[in-house]
């Protein structure tokens, strides 16, 4: 069997990691990774051929010549790999979990920190079990800090990611309703994130969003060993700010309390949601002694990618693209800032939103009522659990319900939408991509 050591060695002479086929890097690492439909042990050869290094099996009847390396279990040597290079940097850490938000703030915390440093943040989406070890393993010595998200469905996940990524710095973004069927309730998804106080508390610092009753009742049953940090709206928060314009893009104003000094910035982000996102990435820069003008210039540059809350001008229409994802907690507060948004005629397109166990019809329920209160022009609703929920609400002006996406198309062809701002926000099953075109 090889050895984490061994298997570090062989990392240093060749720091690259293929895990797919179709992607072989020359003189990389092959982890043959097992998926739901295929074992990776039977494309060892393939990647040899196609250029890998070594490949890491864990199956002997796969081990045909010396570079396959076998080991018990190849996604853990995976991780014990990522965790034993950790171990090796000096550089700090900053892991971010949360229910929503938490690419966001990835990405304007590394937009900041990238006006002073060399970072290395996590690429996209990838924070699982498999995403943390590969983002860790791609941190070379040319690198001064490092931003990690870390996802978690399931109570216990977080503490692994954080045993491997070893976060100097932290931050839980929010706790709200997601992922319900893998941590059963509320309090499990506290529990979960919970474990990235549990583990800052012993050997960071946590940045804690002061605005947040929930996160403000977490940290408070814990006992840090470096005091917290806290950015929202008090005094004596690190940083503190308002939004000063939603037009749909965000303005605002936020003040560094520890100098009394104010500044503004115009950010290309929608969602008075995107406020604490700001404000974290702020508190970070501060603390990390950026500049006020190094910490906008990262805030103003970043441009939201991949159809979380990116506004996108059509002929006719300005659409608030939101189909990424979708959950309770960020259906709320998506409805909510299309209330505040300054615009002549408002539309709300709301596709299912899924994972959400035997209380999927009780929260579609909720949202078409959050959505019935607050002033828009026409209420759009798409999907199974909408159509179900929608039943037993019987005063529901100015809305349209579709079953499935199919029949939302071409209702939409019939009677297209004009010169209005359209929320679309949907779990990513709907793909509620396929309307824009419509619109
Ligand atoms: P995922 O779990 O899919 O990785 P995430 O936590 O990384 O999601 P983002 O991708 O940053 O979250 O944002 C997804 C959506 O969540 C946004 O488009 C927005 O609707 C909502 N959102 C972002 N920030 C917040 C926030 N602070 N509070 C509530 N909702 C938010
Ligand atoms: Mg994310």
């Amino acid at each position: 069997m090889t050895t984490t050591e061994q298997l570090y060695q062989h990392y240093l002479q060749h720091p690259v990691i293929s895990t797919d086929t179709r992607k072989i890097a020359a003189g990389s690492l092959f982890f043959a990774l097992k998926g739901d439909k295929f074992d990776a042990n039977t494309f060892a050869q393939q990647a040899i051929e196609e250029g890998a290094a070594f490949a890491i099996i864990d199956n002997p009847a796969y081990q045909v010549n010396e570079q396959c390396l076998l080991v018990a279990d190849v996604l853990t040597a995976l991780q014990d790999l990522a965790r034993h290079h950790r171990r090796q940097l000096t550089i700090p850490v900053v892991g971010l979990t949360g229910t929503n938000g938490k690419t966001t703030t990835k990405e304007l915390i590394n937009a900041v920190l990238s006006q002073h440093f060399t970072t290395l943040a996590t690429q996209g989406n990838l924070n699982n079990h498999i995403g943390v070890p590969l983002t860790i393993l791609n941190i070379n010595a040319s690198h001064q800090v490092a931003v990690i998200e870390m996802g978690a469905n399931h109570i216990k996940e977080i503490e692994l990611l954080c045993s491997i990524s070893q976060p100097t710095h932290g931050m839980i973004t929010n706790v709200g309703k997601a992922h319900l069927e893998g941590f059963g309730s509320i309090e499990g998804v506290k529990i979960g994130k919970g474990e990235l106080y549990d583990f800052l508390s012993q050997n960071g610092v946590a940045f804690i969003n002061s605005n947040n009753p929930i996160l403000m009742t977490m940290q408070a049953a814990r006992k840090f060993a470096v005091p917290p940090v806290f950015y929202g709206d008090a005094i004596d928060d690190l940083v503190s700010g308002e939004i000063t314009e939603n037009a749909p893009l965000l303005s605002l104003q936020w003040t560094n309390n520890s100098t009394g000094e104010s500044h503004n910035v115009k950010t290309q982000l929608t969602g008075v949601y995107n406020l604490d996102n700001i404000l974290a990435a702020i508190s970070i820069g501060i603390y990390f002694k950026l500049t006020p003008a190094e910490i906008n210039a990262g805030i103003e540059g970043y441009q939201p990618k991949n159809n979380r809350s990116q506004i996108v001008q059509t002929v006719t229409n300005t659409l608030i693209c939101d189909y990424y994802n979708a959950n309770p907690s960020s259906m709320a507060v998506a409805i909510e800032n299309i209330g505040k948004i300054t615009a002549s005629r408002k539309v709300l397109i709301l596709g299912d939103m899924f994972e959400l166990g035997e209380e999927s019809v009780e929260e579609h329920k909720a949202i078409i009522e959050k959505a019935l209160a607050t002033e828009v022009d026409e209420r759009i609703f798409i999907g199974k659990d909408f159509a179900k929920a929608i039943e037993t609400i019987s005063h529901r002006p100015s809305t349209t319900v579709y079953t499935t996406a199919e029949d939302a198309i071409a209702g939409l062809k019939a009677d297209p939408i004009k010169d209005s701002t359209i929320l679309i926000k949907g779990s990513r099953g709907m793909a509620l991509e396929r309307l824009v075109e419509l619109l």
